[in-house]
């Protein structure tokens, strides 16, 4: 548990080796395993019809979790001249009263828990602890901002002046926020964005990714029973090349936070460049993360850490350790022990508590992380491929890989799934290692194994990346206490989770008055 700057305390998480707690999940799971939700657009708090799309469980084909009615472009556009005509009602409003519907929210959220869990879990492939994580961030999400609303844009600051001249800053709501969030953290990152661009006095439409738009739903009307104005939240399920671009390309909107690859950053960030007006972009995007590991470092910590940060959620989160650089001296024990503690991971069902690894999202995403690993049979050493779980379990599900590569330029692109590739280097390479990591032109999380601390701070200081963690995992980072997001072809900053995250949602005006 952590403190928001003395404020708030994060969400509290569930003793998931407490029979009671199972048997609680266990009765949830039951009603909920045969819940049908529903989303569609809304606009003005009405539901719009739309061609409908059903979305199955990534874990078992024949679960069908719900149904989409999708956006189309008349709904896009009604919802940004909805949008455009409650921004300026909202920017006035008191930022107490925004941050307490935030709060509202954060209430509501962990009475509806494992409610919620249990959709994102059927929805997103999550397992139980990473739901449960999940939701706590969240809630963490809506309390943090509310804090950082109240303590920077409650009062304005008072700025020095001449004699008979009073000068004071506030910040003010940019107007319409476009969000478009990815499907790897359905609730977390859906909400972060909403959250944070609300808290600041703008109206927002929010366009879910495609694979998770009953989760974000779900959210939506969190966020309207906790008080936000449905004039002010406005919801699009549909796809980032129609509707995303659609609202992105609009002249009438104020700023886009996007969460998601770095490509589509691109192709946004190109659009945005066609207008005449100048926009803030906020992109939190992908990365190649590296860590290193020096002959000093504790081996049994070095692979808990090291299968946490590559197959935790199946490797699908940003954060994920892609490329692992071991010291040549103790390379081959760390290799044995990574190997042997693979043979212990239970890949299948994330229902079930015993599961470490469930599924990848889509077919689709099965079929990327093979033609990776076509390309690796070729190009690299194959150390480890675990097995497929048995074919009762009909879902998408890739399992864990690892390969021995020789530099890190043979990976081209960031590979989004449980797949972990070595690189051996010798003591006197490591400026050679920290170059190639900076080459990559990524920047999110970085990784350290050494017990020499004026190495830890060599590496970390030489290295250009937004997150770094030494001696523990790299992933999982806490709102309030790893401030989240990269730099270069990982993101624009600002954090997610950090004291200067809602700022850039905000517009800073001066008022000078001769009094
Ligand atoms: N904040 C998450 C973490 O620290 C990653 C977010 C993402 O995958 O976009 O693991």
């Amino acid at each position: 548990r952590h403190l928001y700057g003395g404020e708030r305390l994060n969400a509290s998480g569930l003793n998931l080796a407490d029979h009671a707690v199972q048997f609680h999940l266990a009765q949830a799971w039951e009603k909920a395993g045969k819940q049908s939700w529903q989303a569609a657009p809304i606009v003005n708090g009405h539901r719009l019809a739309g061609n409908t799309c059903l979305i199955h469980n990534p874990a078992d084909r024949d679960d069908i979790v719900g149904e989409v009615s999708l956006a189309n472009a008349e709904a896009a556009d009604q919802a940004l001249d909805a949008a455009c005509q409650a921004a300026p009602g909202w920017a006035d409003s008191d930022v107490g009263m925004r941050a307490a519907c935030l709060e509202q929210a954060a209430e509501l959220l962990e009475a509806q828990m494992l409610e919620l869990m249990s959709l994102i879990i059927r929805e997103g492939g999550r397992t139980i602890p990473d739901a449960l994580n999940e939701v706590r961030e969240t809630i963490d999400f809506c309390r943090y901002y509310a804090v950082q609303a109240r303590r920077h844009f409650a009062h304005p600051i008072t700025l020095p002046g001449v004699t008979g001249e009073s000068n004071q800053l506030r910040w003010a709501g940019r107007g319409v926020f476009i969000c478009i969030s990815p499907w790897n953290f359905p609730a977390a990152i859906f909400t972060g964005q909403i959250a944070a661009a609300l808290v600041a006095g703008n109206s927002v439409i929010a366009k879910p990714a495609a694979p998770t738009p009953l989760s974000a739903a779900y959210l939506v009307d969190i966020l309207h029973q906790a008080g936000i104005p449905q004039t002010v939240l406005h919801f699009l399920p549909g796809s980032g090349s129609q509707i995303g671009m659609q609202l992105v390309s609009d002249p009438r909107i104020a700023g886009v936070a996007f969460t998601g690859s770095t490509s589509t950053a691109r192709q946004i960030n190109q659009a945005l460049a066609q207008r005449e007006r100048i926009l803030p972009f906020i992109a939190e995007t992908g990365g190649q993360n590296c860590m290193l590991v020096d002959s000093s470092a504790l081996p049994e910590q070095v692979v808990q850490d090291v299968i946490a940060s590559s197959f935790n959620s199946a490797g699908q989160r940003c954060s994920a350790l892609r490329v692992l650089y071991l010291q040549q001296e103790i390379a081959p024990q760390i290799i044995s022990m990574l190997s042997g503690a693979m043979d212990e991971l239970r890949i299948g069902n994330p229902m079930q508590l015993s599961t470490d690894i469930g599924p990848v999202i889509s077919d689709s995403a099965c079929a990327e992380l093979l033609q990776h690993c076509e390309h690796m049979h070729r190009e690299a050493h194959l150390i480890k491929a675990l097995q497929q779980p048995p074919a009762c379990v009909s879902g998408s599900f890739f399992p864990p890989h690892v390969y021995e590569i020789e530099r890190l330029d043979q990976l081209q692109h960031e590979v989004f799934g449980p797949v972990l590739h070595i690189i051996r280097y010798s003591a006197n390479q490591l400026d050679e290692v920290i170059a190639a990591i900076n080459r990559s032109g990524y920047g999110l999380t970085l990784g350290i194994h050494s017990r020499i601390e004026s190495r830890i701070d060599y590496i970390q200081r030489h290295t250009r990346c937004g997150n770094t963690y030494a001696n523990r995992n790299m992933i999982g980072a806490v709102v309030g206490s790893q401030p989240f997001g990269g730099e270069g072809l990982s993101g624009t900053g600002p954090k997610a989770g950090g004291p200067h995250y809602l700022q850039r949602f905000a517009t800073e005006r001066v008022i000078t008055v001769n009094t």
